[in-house]
């Protein structure tokens, strides 16, 4: 189909400088958990995107010197010319789809504590370690800040050479450069601190340096922040930033602009919806005749035409959408927006940086997997037989299946218990800010609709004879996983139930389906992820008491690593629920619920009438064993393969759950070596 003529906007060539992008989709720097160390897993991920039709594809955040080393979180890096190869992996593949390359130099000061180079951090003065490790910076003196311009030009220099076209000057983010134009950070007496021409001086000389040595091939783009510091949500302070804006406008060939606030910039979609920054832009347009770029967690067309012809910014920058969906820009172009597979906001994206392995997606099962797999986001390989396929459950693992192999050209019956398709996502998206979780569902439900190999039951909960009887070739069990009324004490489940009384205890499960307590109400949360927060949320939502107790020592301890755990807390502070850590559940009578401190061992009672579990899940494999038990226990005696897949075979997160679907659809009929799954990208001494 054609593209609608409403977007062709979005398919301008943008001019940057010496280079030109093909059209105004920009896939922005963004981590990965691959950085140097995995340079053939990364480059051909960032190659698919190029060939989905981004007209720029960057590099994560990229070190110019082993005195800005970030791992556990795997930045890439431009220390020697060995990288000049490893990054012409990807620039090579990007530019086969005539896409641009830009390399972000990076230099962290004192967010790194260089743990694996032992080089000794800088910045500007003798600072801690902001990631909370236990050393400090040494203060930059001029000897330093001259060494530093020299290993910026030397990465520069290495960045061309690697076949980049941008180079960026990267001013953001609290790494070093943002604080030397902080005022409140930067108080230094020389010509580098104190007044604002002072402060901006280093990013200028940088700026000009940049270009001189690569700017008659390369594009130079500076990441810069539009506030000063971060406020209240969608309320700018701007501070000097527009005087230091206007200091620099005219010097590099584009603007990528941020926010300080990177909870915000990075928000997650229950509290951060699509172009959150445009407040924040009001100025810069009017300031720079250079092409601008920002972000904004876009998925919508009409929203990005909006925001080109209002003049917020000039290239569409996307990180998320472009790892939700890589082909984003092919399906605009191509006159099929509705089949974009949308960001849900979750930032299990950002978790591989933070946790120091691969990047994974909820939306996107491929992502990460396009060089040791071989997966692709839009390409699968067509059937090899006419065999019929049953696939039970239509969760997010029961869809992606039923999706790809219908993809793949298979006959695939789809059967659900329930009327409606999605499972957990459906469940969850329901809770208070959830909505765009429905995504994982909406999408999978819009391919079924063109996919007539598929056909979906609803309502349809089936036994093992049912089973049986449908004939297929191949069964798939995805009946998913129940939330757990009792909890795990470190070696065993356990009843919270104090002996002779039967209290009310509710589970997740129990308040998604619409059963709330009705007086004081402790959530007790094991999962340490968003639910139980959530959880307390809605119950609160029913004008409940609630106090929200965990064992760990914060609230929603793993969403620190999706960027989430400050949010929820504050959110919880604010909707007024009491908080309890590092204190486990031990016994509930009704009344009282006992608290034990996971530190003394001491124990204290809170007046609560109800407590909801949000502990551990139980698979719901009680049909996969009774199909098994119709052949002794003997899957090779049944007439049809049988798998349980994703929340059914072992709970996880619903990244686990469309990876499981997915995997299953591809490995159907393929030879896997279980011995040898999968290429193992390292440095390979033979
Ligand atoms: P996952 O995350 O693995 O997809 P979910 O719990 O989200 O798991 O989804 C499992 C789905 O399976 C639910 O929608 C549930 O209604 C459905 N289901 C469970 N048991 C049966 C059954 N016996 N027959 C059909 N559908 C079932
Ligand atoms: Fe979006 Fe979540 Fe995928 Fe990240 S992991 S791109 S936030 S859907």
């Amino acid at each position: 189909m054609a593209r609608d003529p409403r977007y062709d906007i979005l398919f301008e060539p943008v001019k940057i400088g010496p280079v030109t992008a093909k059209n105004r989709f920009y896939q922005v720097p963004h981590c990965t958990g691959m950085g140097w160390l995995r340079p053939r897993t990364l480059a051909e991920m960032r190659g698919v995107k190029a060939e989905g039709g981004w007209g720029v594809v960057c590099t994560e955040y990229n070190s110019i010197h082993p005195s800005s080393d970030d791992l556990p979180h795997p930045s890439a890096s431009l220390w020697d010319d060995g990288d000049i190869r490893a990054h012409a992996l990807m620039t090579e593949k990007v530019h086969e789809h005539g896409a641009l390359a830009g390399a972000e130099l990076w230099y962290g000061g004192a967010r790194t504590a260089n743990l694996h180079t032992r080089e000794v951090p800088m910045d500007i003065g003798s600072f801690p370690n902001l990631a909370g490790h236990p050393f400090q910076t040494r203060a930059m003196d001029k000897t330093d800040i001259r060494t530093l311009r020299r290993w910026h030009r030397k990465a520069a220099l290495r960045a061309r050479d690697a076949g980049f076209d941008i180079v960026y000057v990267y001013a953001t983010h609290g790494y070093l450069l943002s604080n030397f134009l902080n005022p409140r950070v930067n108080t230094r007496g020389d010509e580098y601190g104190g007044s604002l021409e002072n402060r901006t001086r280093l990013v200028r000389e940088l700026i000009e340096e940049t270009k001189d040595a690569v700017g008659d091939r390369c594009a130079v783009a500076v990441r810069f922040a539009a506030d000063e510091k971060t406020g209240e949500d969608g309320v700018p302070i701007h501070g000097e930033r527009r005087d230091m804006f206007e200091m620099l406008a005219e010097l590099p060939d584009l603007w990528d602009i941020n926010i300080a606030d990177y909870s915000l910039e990075m928000g997650v979609s229950r509290f951060v919806k699509e172009a959150p920054l445009e407040p924040y832009m009001d100025f810069v347009k009017s300031v720079t005749s250079k092409p601008v770029v920002t972000v904004g967690r876009f998925t919508s067309p009409d929203t990005m035409v909006s925001q080109v012809k209002r003049g917020v910014t000039d290239l569409i920058g996307a990180a998320r959408p472009s790892i939700a969906d890589p082909f984003l820009p092919k399906k605009i172009e191509e006159g099929r927006p509705e089949t974009i597979r949308e960001c849900i906001g979750c930032n299990i994206c950002y978790s591989g940086d933070t946790i120091g392995v691969p990047i994974r997606c909820t939306q996107n099962p491929t992502m990460g997997e396009e060089w040791r797999r071989g997966w692709h986001p839009e390409k699968i390989a067509p059937k090899t037989s006419q065999a019929k396929i049953l696939i039970v459950g239509a969760g997010p693992t029961g869809l992606e299946a039923a999706r790809a192999l219908g993809a793949r050209g298979y006959k695939v019956m789809l059967a659900e218990a329930s009327r409606d398709l999605g499972g957990r996502v459906t469940r969850e998206s329901a809770l208070p800010g959830m909505s765009e979780y429905a995504r994982v569902r909406d999408y999978r439900e819009q391919a079924l609709l063109g996919l007539p190999n598929v056909e979906v039951f609803r309502e349809s909960a089936l036994s093992a004879e049912d089973v049986l009887d449908v004939g297929a070739d191949h069964v798939a069990i995805a009946t998913g996983a129940t939330w757990r009324r009792d909890r795990f004490d470190g070696e065993r489940f356990v009843s919270i139930a104090a002996p002779g009384t039967t209290p009310e205890i509710l589970t997740a499960d129990d308040i998604m389906a619409g059963r709330m307590p009705s007086g004081a109400t402790l959530v007790y949360d094991e999962d340490n992820y968003y639910l139980g927060g959530v959880i307390a949320e809605r119950v609160k939502q029913a004008v409940v008491p609630v106090t929200l107790c965990t064992p760990s020592d914060s609230v929603s301890d793993w969403a620190g690593k999706t960027s989430e755990r400050w949010r929820i807390r504050s959110h919880l502070m604010r909707a007024g629920g009491g908080i309890e850590l590092a204190h486990s559940l031990t016994r509930f009578d009704g009344q009282h619920a006992v608290l034990t401190c996971e530190y003394s061992g001491a124990e204290k009672e809170l007046p609560v009438s109800s407590v909801v579990m949000v502990t551990q899940r139980r698979p719901n494999d009680g049909l996969y064993h009774d199909i098994l038990s119709r052949a002794g226990g003997d899957p090779d005696a049944l007439p049809f393969t049988l798998k349980r897949i994703g929340d059914c075979e072992a709970p996880g997160i619903i990244a686990a759950a469309t990876h499981a679907g997915h995997r299953y659809a591809r490995e159907l009929d393929a030879a896997v070596d279980p011995d040898e799954p999968l290429k193992h990208d390292r440095v390979d001494v033979g």
